[in-house]
């Protein structure tokens, strides 16, 4: 490794966590490894799924199915995003399960040899984003699906709300997809519904199968005994004293009230290591450490409770400092705080303490073309 910012990937964390849905369902899980796997690296995520009896992957777009086919991924991936009807004899040739979002999608596919295509259906049950809509498309689609001879193998839905415990909206979407899906009378080979926090939270009777995403990392509104896979490391690679009324980064936006040690650390918003990280403290040896000043593109500044060798190690959010509270503080959500890290960061991956990999995937790409 060359640079001395790292994300750490427990992937011991991550079989406890993929172990845990298991012992939570039944149900075949599908893992959904969109975004490069939460930007924890798909094919280490592959790897541990795997070794844990998971056969069945999901993820956003054609590229990402790509992705994994070209790694050598052989299981079965369904698209759950839009692939439009131009690429569909690609996804015939990887053999790749495409979602079925509308109609139009539908009538699209007429003229594009779309015969034997492994289908999913997505139903809109409120979330209005993809999804045919209603008993009446829904019926629509069966007809048209049958008539171009492709596979419809699935159907599903997604709730908008299942982190909210009454559950209310999220019964209501439930209701409404059982009864669309008992009216098409239909045989599916998979029939899904719930993301990670309605694994963990809500009944599902009519489905055979679970998406599973954002718990694996241990992030859950309902489990506390999952356990955290990644953290966000850096090091000090300047230390000094500066003097009050000195000012600090662009923009002068921090200046010092008394005489102060201060760091830089080489982690930037290019990082993912956002502009609005200013102000929130980070976790250096034993205690925390303010960011100060505004945060550069690779580098920011931090205000130490006293003088620390070049080499020590921080942490952005780990052990010491929840990925929860982080996000909570960004206004923003877990989600976003693990997939904007950049590929720019090296991925150390532990399993029994040890690193037994490293990914840097930028590096590692620009290896591949020279070869
Ligand atoms: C991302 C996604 C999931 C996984 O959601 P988590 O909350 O991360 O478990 C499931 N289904 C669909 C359609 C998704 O887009």
């Amino acid at each position: 490794m060359f640079r001395s910012s790292w994300i750490e990937i427990n992937l011991d964390a991550l079989k406890h966590n993929l172990e845990s849905a298991q012992k939570q369902t039944t149900k075949e899980i599908i893992c959904v490894i969109k975004a490069n796997a939460y930007g924890a690296g798909d094919e280490q995520v592959v790897k541990t799924a795997l070794s844990c009896g998971i056969k069945t992957f999901a993820v956003s777009s054609l590229d990402e199915a790509l992705i994994l086919r070209n790694k050598g991924i052989q299981e079965k991936i369904i698209i759950l995003g839009f692939v439009h009807p131009e690429h569909i004899p690609l996804c015939l040739a990887n053999n790749l399960t495409c979602t079925c979002s509308s109609l139009e999608w539908l009538y699209q596919l007429s003229d594009k040899n779309p015969h034997g295509l492994l289908v999913h259906l997505k139903i809109d049950t409120g979330m209005n984003r993809l999804g045919v809509k209603g008993l009446e498309e829904a019926k629509e689609a069966l007809t048209l699906c049958k008539e171009y001879g492709l596979q419809l193998e699935g159907v599903f839905t997604h709730f908008s709300s299942s982190n909210i415990p009454t559950q209310e909206t999220t019964r209501r979407q439930y209701n409404e997809f059982v009864s669309i899906v008992e009216q098409l009378n239909h045989s599916f080979k998979y029939i899904h519904t719930c993301n990670s926090d309605a694994i963990f939270s809500f009944e599902d009777a009519i489905s055979n199968a679970v998406r599973l995403g954002i718990s694996m990392f241990g992030i859950s509104s309902y489990r506390n005994d999952l356990k955290p896979v990644f953290a966000l490391y850096t090091t000090l690679s300047l230390v000094k004293q500066i003097h009050s009324g000195e000012a600090v980064s662009y923009g002068e936006t921090y200046v010092a009230q008394t005489d102060e040690v201060i760091a830089t650390i080489p982690i930037g918003y290019a990082d993912g290591w956002c502009r609005r990280n200013q102000g929130r403290l980070v976790f250096v040896e034993d205690s925390l450490a303010e960011v100060i000043g505004s945060i550069c593109m690779d580098q920011s500044i931090i205000r130490l409770p006293r003088r620390l060798p070049l080499g020590t190690k921080v942490e952005l959010f780990g052990n010491n400092i929840a990925i929860e509270t982080v996000a909570k503080e960004l206004q923003t959500i877990p989600y976003e705080i693990i997939t904007t890290l950049s590929e720019r960061l090296p991925r150390l991956y532990i399993s029994n303490g040890q690193v037994i990999d490293e990914v840097n995937a930028r590096l590692d790409y620009s290896k591949q073309k020279k070869a």
